[in-house]
């Protein structure tokens, strides 16, 4: 325990990955905190909903490492169990025609080889994408990363092969971990997504669905004697001198910490631009968001779906697939889980990605019908006769993402981990006010979605910590 942060009065705006975190590490540390949620219920992105028997998350979630990442390490610090379910196939990867079942040993000169058979590699490439994999695998020392960080993966990949089928599963994989494209994505943050994947081999799901992760943590923030208010929306960080003094929410509460996981970019609005100084305010607005992303979530009277998780890129040059399919993403967490659907049901989340920004609403909602639409022509043509059993379906949009997480736009990680926004360069959980911290996918972590937040929490606990 930090004498440090003893008694100290924190408080967390937000319940998302990051915020539930940070709130369960530094109440271990005996600081008194108070965590406020404009939600009626938890997680942001990685919230869950019941409907009719089945638990449904408002993402389209698999993750990368569960307790052997960093949101284990989270859960043994304070003290809480987290059950996440290891299947024995990754996944299942379709495209150009060829489909590959993808297993977790990635790094393993039999499953390459395996790979590059079904997916279609020519045989001339073979040695080139084994060598590829092979480099993408290997542990490397956070110097040698930062080295990679402002390559820009489609570059990397170039190195070393030069193959159709190759790109596209990795652009499927680049979606996947980052939601950028492979041109624009840093390949040191790939590397780290897909070596500590390889190696730790626990692609995974938590039992009862995502929120099961910031429950976890809230429970124990609470039973460590911490607080925590719902439909509580936090209207202003107050500053003054250039130090935080608390916030308003249904009136004002003092802090000497203030920490947000409301984006970096609404928390200055949140604290008030002027409070800030210029090169701050500047980078701020230059940050660059990741795509957003648009789901139909299925609830299927039948298992229709037989992989867990499956992938698959369509293969554009043919022009009946460019009017109607999409690149869509499919986990089935009732596979993982049966208990998120009745016997015999099944839950099936499809996700595609979008653009983030809501700037012009009506012309967002059209892009976003549009991909909708091709979703559910994609599943069809995927899986015929799914129609038949649809108990229910839910479509959601980049609006809906923005209106679980607070924020302005419906971005699916946060700010982009571009090859000029990872490592060093990614915004850091201090700002230049004393005493406001920022925590979740926006600062100062690395690594996949729901998992980088949480190593932005416990990077930031480590800061407070040493503070
Ligand atoms: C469709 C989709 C698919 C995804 N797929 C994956 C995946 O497969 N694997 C993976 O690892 N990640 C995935 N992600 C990304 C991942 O969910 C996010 O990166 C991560 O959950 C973000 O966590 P966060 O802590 O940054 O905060 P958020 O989830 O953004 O939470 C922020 C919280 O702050 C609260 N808040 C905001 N403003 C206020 C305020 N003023 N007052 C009080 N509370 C406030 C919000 O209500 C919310 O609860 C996906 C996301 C989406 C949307």
């Amino acid at each position: 325990m930090a004498e440090t942060l003893k008694g100290k009065k924190v408080v967390v705006i937000g319940t998302g990955m990051g915020g539930s975190s940070v709130a369960a590490l530094l109440a271990r540390e005996g600081a008194d905190v108070t965590v406020l949620e404009r939600n009626s219920y938890p997680g942001g992105k990685a919230a869950s909903f019941e409907r009719d028997g089945f638990i449904y998350d408002t993402g389209v979630h698999w993750l990368a490492r569960g307790n052997k990442g960093p949101m284990g390490e989270v859960a043994s610090i304070v003290g809480t169990e987290i059950e996440f379910v290891t299947l024995d196939t990754a996944m299942e990867f379709t495209t150009g025609g060829h489909t590959a079942v993808i297993s977790q040993n990635m790094d393993e000169d039999e499953s390459l080889q395996n790979l590059f058979e079904e997916i279609g590699v020519s045989h001339e490439n073979r040695e080139g994408a084994k060598t590829l994999f092979k480099d993408l695998a290997r542990e490397r020392t956070p110097e040698e990363l930062e080295a990679l960080d402002e390559v820009s993966f489609s570059d990397y990949i170039a190195r070393f092969v030069d193959d159709e089928q190759i790109n596209r599963l990795l652009d499927g994989f680049t979606g996947m971990y980052m939601c950028i494209s492979r041109r624009a994505a840093s390949t040191g943050e790939f590397i780290l997504c897909f070596s500590t994947q390889s190696k730790q081999k626990n692609l995974c799901y938590p039992v009862g669905g995502m929120r099961a992760v910031p429950m976890a943590y809230l429970d124990a923030m609470q039973s460590l004697g911490g607080e925590l208010r719902y439909s509580t929306p936090v209207e202003r960080i107050v500053v003054e001198g250039g130090e935080v003094r608390g916030v308003d929410a249904d009136g004002f509460i003092p802090a000497d910490i203030v920490i947000s996981n409301n984006g970096v970019k609404e928390t200055v609005a949140l604290a008030g631009r002027h409070n800030f100084p210029d090169d701050y305010l500047s980078m701020v607005d230059s940050l660059r968001l990741s795509f957003g992303a648009v789901s139909v979530k299925y609830a299927l009277d039948a298992e229709i779906v037989k992989a867990p998780l499956a992938c698959y890129f369509p293969d554009f040059r043919d022009p009946e697939l460019v009017e109607r399919q999409a690149a869509i993403f499919v986990p089935v967490p009732s596979i993982a889980d049966p208990s998120l659907a009745p016997p015999g049901c099944q839950l099936v989340l499809a996700g595609s990605l979008a653009p983030p920004g809501l700037e012009e609403p009506e012309q967002a909602k059209a892009v976003c019908n549009e991909m909708l639409d091709r979703i559910e022509n994609t599943m069809q043509d995927l899986y015929p006769g799914i129609e038949d059993h649809v108990i229910w379906k839910i479509r959601t949009d980049t609006r809906y993402i923005a209106e679980i997480s607070g924020r302005l736009t419906g971005e699916v990680i946060g700010v982009a981990q571009n090859r000029h926004q990872v490592g060093n360069k990614r915004p850091s959980s201090a700002t230049p006010v004393r005493g406001l911290y920022l925590v979740g996918a926006d600062a100062g972590g690395r690594g996949v979605g729901t998992e980088m937040a949480v190593d932005s929490a416990l990077n930031l606990w480590r800061l407070l910590r040493n503070e």
